[in-house]
């Protein structure tokens, strides 16, 4: 394994192809993994471990799905892409629609940032307007105007995360605390934001649920001032309700952003909504958007897979599988002063917090008992994220063995 990760870093920058895989935030050196099949990952020296991970996400029926590993060996066999029309994009968007009715047109990316990106360059062409509001912990891509966090719940002009991103895209995007819906009101009182980009399930500073109240505010004061809500459901589309965190709360956006599940663990993304806005994109309308591998057939094909065996009844047998497992870590860790929040299958284990409702929140939590706790699992079989503020899924091919001995590896840690 040390070998491998030597080899890496002579190639690639920092060994990897995405920061977090680097272990960076929990230390020691990454593992490398050589397959998966169903809860398990085998890392390249056959070592297996139960898997919390799954691809960030992606993998909702656990890894090398067989039926999608056959729809995929059978689309590739006629041709990875071809740079056409397919009906196998028009079969996807179908489908999503069945979940997400509002999204009345599809847009398919590559990937959650190209598809957030997109969706804010419509909001903008469409509003003629160039400011943008985001959540501070929200994480929406990777795309210029979006890595900015900002100040402690007030209203601050943003100044980017990263250097490269000029201060006069930066200074376009206003960030807020999550869940803070009075200071949402004043800024959306204003007459000059685009949208507003939010997770109404956050799950890239751990899992922090939105409140009513939030969302609500957000619908209502958006609508009020005409500038578009965008439900960024990359993560929790799909993982916690058939119709996403949107059919959860009630909550209707102008525009939702998918990805993750519904490429079936390929690259993909996608955004939709309302043909009236939707249909101002090209090539229809004057907002430019494109892609090369867009609504590739192997993504498409890979998706459907996954997405036509979807329906309110599995989200039911999938809550009743995780809610007895979350309900027992709880016991289990409280006695070591951590907590875990969920929505549906997804999850974060906070250490000496009592309840994250924002990043301000999630940023007290204990970093260095995460990275105990981390590595505590790793040497026990368990593959958890390598950060303390990501979210944990549990997936479809998780059992009662695999969730069982979790569960007694947390209480080895106690
Ligand atoms: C993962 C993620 C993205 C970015 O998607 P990529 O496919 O990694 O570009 C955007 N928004 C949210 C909420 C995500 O979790």
């Amino acid at each position: 394994m040390a070998n491998a990760w030597v080899e890496a870093k002579k190639h690639l920058v920092g060994g990897v192809n995405s920061p977090v895989r680097a272990f960076k935030a929990v230390g020691g050196t990454p593992v490398f993994m050589a397959k998966g099949r169903g809860p398990f990952l085998f890392d390249n020296h056959g070592r297996r471990y139960v898997d919390y991970c799954l691809s960030w996400g992606a993998i909702l029926f656990g890894h090398a799905d067989p039926q999608t590993v056959r729809v995929v060996q059978r689309r590739a066999a006629k041709g990875t892409g071809f740079g056409t029309a397919t009906e196998c994009e028009t079969a996807l968007a179908r489908e999503i629609k069945k979940a997400f009715p509002r999204m009345e047109k599809i847009r398919f990316t590559s990937s959650g940032t190209e598809a957030v990106m997109s969706a804010i360059r419509l909001a903008r062409g469409i509003t003629g307007r160039s400011r943008i509001l985001k959540f501070e912990g929200g994480y929406h891509g990777h795309a210029d105007s979006l890595l900015v966090k900002a100040g402690s719940g007030l209203a601050t002009l943003g100044s980017p995360d990263s250097d490269g991103v000029p201060r006069e895209i930066a200074r376009l995007t206003t960030v807020l605390s999550y869940n803070d819906a009075a200071a949402a009101r004043r800024v959306l009182r204003k007459k000059d934001v685009a949208c507003v980009v939010v997770e109404p399930v956050a799950g890239n500073m751990g899992v922090v649920p939105a409140s009513k109240e939030f969302l609500n505010t957000l619908r209502d004061e958006t609508r009020r001032n005409g500038s578009l809500l965008i439900f960024d459901e990359v993560i929790s589309g799909y993982r916690v309700a058939y119709g996403g965190a949107s059919h959860l709360y009630g909550v209707e956006p102008d525009l939702t952003v998918l990805g993750k599940i519904i490429g079936g663990g390929l690259p993909v993304g996608a955004f939709g909504g309302r043909a009236a806005l939707m249909n101002v994109l090209s090539p229809l309308g004057k907002v430019y958007q494109a892609g090369t591998l867009s609504g590739n057939p192997l993504s498409m094909a890979a998706g459907l897979s996954v997405l036509s065996r979807l329906s309110k009844k599995f989200y039911e047998t999938l809550d009743a599988k995780t809610t007895p497992f979350f309900e027992r870590a709880r016991e289990i860790l409280a006695a070591r002063g951590a907590m875990i929040q969920n929505a549906g299958s997804m999850f974060t284990v906070f250490f000496g917090v009592e309840g994250v409702r924002s990043f301000s929140d999630a940023a007290r939590s204990n970093k260095k008992e995460y990275r105990r706790f981390f590595h505590h699992l790793l040497r026990s079989g368990v593959y958890f994220p390598p950060s303390a503020f990501e979210s944990c899924f549990v997936s479809f091919s998780h059992g009662d063995a695999e969730l069982g001995r979790t569960l007694e590896v947390f209480e080895k840690f106690i």
